[in-house]
C-alpha cells in the first residue's frame, strides 16, 4: 500500500508459499487455443462474428469481418463465451419468456497506463507485489508483468465528484492530479500525462442473468456472470463453470438436459457470490485498506488462521486459496466479519497485541468454542 507520503506498507494475502499470479491474458488464450487444437482436434475460426443463434436448433449465425460474408454453423451443442456483452445472450436467450437479466453499472470508471521497465529492464517497485494507491473514492493499482513494466489501472468515478475522470480534461489537469494525489507514482512516471490517452475510458458493470442453459447452448463465463474485477476471479470464476461441466459430463454421459441443468442450478449461486465479492472488495480496497482499524482485523484474523487453520479460514484465503465454492465463502465471510466486529468492540486487539496478551485470547474463543461460523 503506497501512503500519500510515499510511505509503505504490506499486507499478506495469505499464508507463507499463497500468491497470486498475474498472467498474461493474452498468452493464456494463446496456449489454451494450442492445446485445444493439439489434444480436441479443434478448428479455430478468426474474425467470425456471431450475430444470433437458434438455441433449439443449435445453431450459430456468423459475418466474416473482412470479407462481411454470413454464414450459420450448426452444432450438437454451443458454449456460448462471447463475453460480458453476449451478442448469444442478447439477441437470442433474451427473447425467450421468463429470462431475467440485468445490467448495473458501477459508478466508476477505469483506464489503464503502462509503468515501464527501468532502461536496464529492471522493475521499478517490488514485482512480487500487487501495489494499491487507496485514496478513498477512487484508487491506482499496479500489477507486474514478465517484461520489468506494470500494468496500472486507476479506478475512478466518472460523474459529478470532486475527483472524477471529467475533471481529468487535459495534460496539465492529469500531471497535476498525479503530482499531488500519487507522487511517488508521478516519480517513477513523470510523462504520465503523455501517455494518459494510450489506453480508453472503460465502464465496469455487473450483469446478472438466468437461465444460463436452453435448448442446445450454454452460457458460460462472463456470458452468464460478468463482474466487476475487484476480487480477480473473474477468469477463474469461467474456469470453474468448465470444470463443474466436465464432471457433469462425466457424470451424466451424453444427457444434455441433465447436465445443463445441473450446471445452471450449482453455478448461479456462485455466479451471484462472486459478484457480490466482487462489489464488497472494492469498497474494501478503496476505502479500507489503509485504515488501521481493517489492518488490525486482518492482523488478528491472520493470528488466529496461523494458531487454529482448522477453525478459521479468512474470507479472501477461502476464495483465493481453496476450493470452497463463492456462495459458501460469501456467506461465511458474512458471519467472520459480524464475530470480529463483536469482538473488536470488546477488546483493545492493538494493546492486546501490544502486551503479547493475544494468543490467549485466542485460544479462549475456541475453548469456549465462540467461533461458529
Ligand atoms: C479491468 C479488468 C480487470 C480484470 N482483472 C481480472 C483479474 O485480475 N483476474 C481475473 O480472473 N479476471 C479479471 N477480469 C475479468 C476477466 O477478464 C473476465 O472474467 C474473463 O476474461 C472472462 O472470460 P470469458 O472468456 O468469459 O470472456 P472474454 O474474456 O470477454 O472473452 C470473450 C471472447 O468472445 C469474443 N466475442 C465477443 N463477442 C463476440 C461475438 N459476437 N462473436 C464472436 N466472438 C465474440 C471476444 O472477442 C473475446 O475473445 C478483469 C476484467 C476487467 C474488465
Amino acid at each position: 500500500m503506497h501512503a500519500m507520503d510515499g510511505s509503505l506498507t504490506h499486507q499478506p494475502y495469505g499464508k507463507e508459499g499463497q500468491a497470486i499470479y498475474s498472467v498474461s491474458r493474452g498468452g493464456m488464450n494463446a496456449r489454451m487455443m494450442d492445446i485445444a487444437e493439439r489434444h480436441g482436434d479443434a478448428k479455430i475460426s478468426y474474425n467470425e462474428v456471431c450475430y444470433d443463434a437458434n438455441l433449439e436448433e443449435g445453431i450459430v449465425y456468423l459475418k466474416n469481418t473482412i470479407t462481411g460474408k454470413t454464414s450459420e454453423v450448426k452444432s450438437d451443442l454451443v458454449f456460448a463465451t462471447d463475453g460480458a456483452f453476449s451478442a448469444v445472450r442478447y439477441n437470442a436467450m433474451q427473447k425467450l419468456p421468463g429470462f431475467n437479466y440485468s445490467q448495473n453499472y458501477i459508478e466508476d470508471g477505469y483506464r489503464e497506463l503502462l509503468l515501464p521497465a527501468n532502461d536496464d529492464g529492471s522493475y521499478k517497485m517490488d514485482k512480487n507485489a500487487l501495489h494499491i494507491w487507496p485514496r478513498g473514492r477512487f484508487m491506482l493499482i499496479a500489477l507486474a508483468n514478465e517484461d520489468g513494466s506494470f500494468t496500472c489501472t486507476l479506478f475512478m468515478p466518472h460523474g459529478n465528484h470532486e475527483s472524477s475522470f471529467e475533471n481529468l480534461k487535459s495534460r496539465g489537469d492529469v500531471e497535476n492530479f498525479f503530482k499531488a494525489t500519487f507522487p511517488d507514482f508521478f516519480e517513477m512516471m513523470p510523462n504520465v500525462a503523455e501517455a494518459w490517452e494510450d489506453h480508453p475510458l472503460s465502464s465496469l458493470a455487473i450483469i446478472r442473468c438466468y437461465p444460463w442453459t436452453s435448448g442446445k447452448v450454454a452460457l458460460m463465463g462472463d456470458a452468464a456472470h460478468a463482474t466487476v474485477p475487484f476480487y480477480g476471479q473473474g477468469m477463474n470464476c469461467g474456469y470453474e463453470d468448465c470444470s463443474v461441466m466436465w464432471d457433469l459430463m462425466n457424470e451424466y454421459g451424453d444427457d444434455w438436459d441433465a447436465i445443463f441443468k445441473a450446471y445452471q442450478e450449482q453455478r448461479k449461486p456462485n455466479g451471484d457470490a462472486v459478484q457480490d465479492l466482487s462489489l464488497d472488495n472494492y469498497y474494501v480496497m478503496r476505502d479500507f485498506v489503509g485504515d488501521p482499524e481493517f489492518l488490525l482485523q486482518k492482523r488478528f484474523e491472520r493470528r488466529l488462521s496461523e494458531l487454529y487453520p482448522d477453525d478459521y479460514i479468512p474470507l479472501y484465503s477461502q476464495v483465493s486459496f481453496s476450493h470452497i465454492p463463492y456462495s459458501e465463502a460469501y456467506q461465511k465471510g458474512k458471519k467472520q466479519d459480524a464475530f470480529m466486529k463483536d469482538l473488536m468492540a470488546k477488546h483493545n486487539l492493538q494493546a492486546m497485541f501490544d502486551d503479547g496478551s493475544v494468543d490467549s485470547l485466542i485460544h479462549d474463543i475456541i475453548k469456549n468454542k465462540e467461533l461458529i461460523l
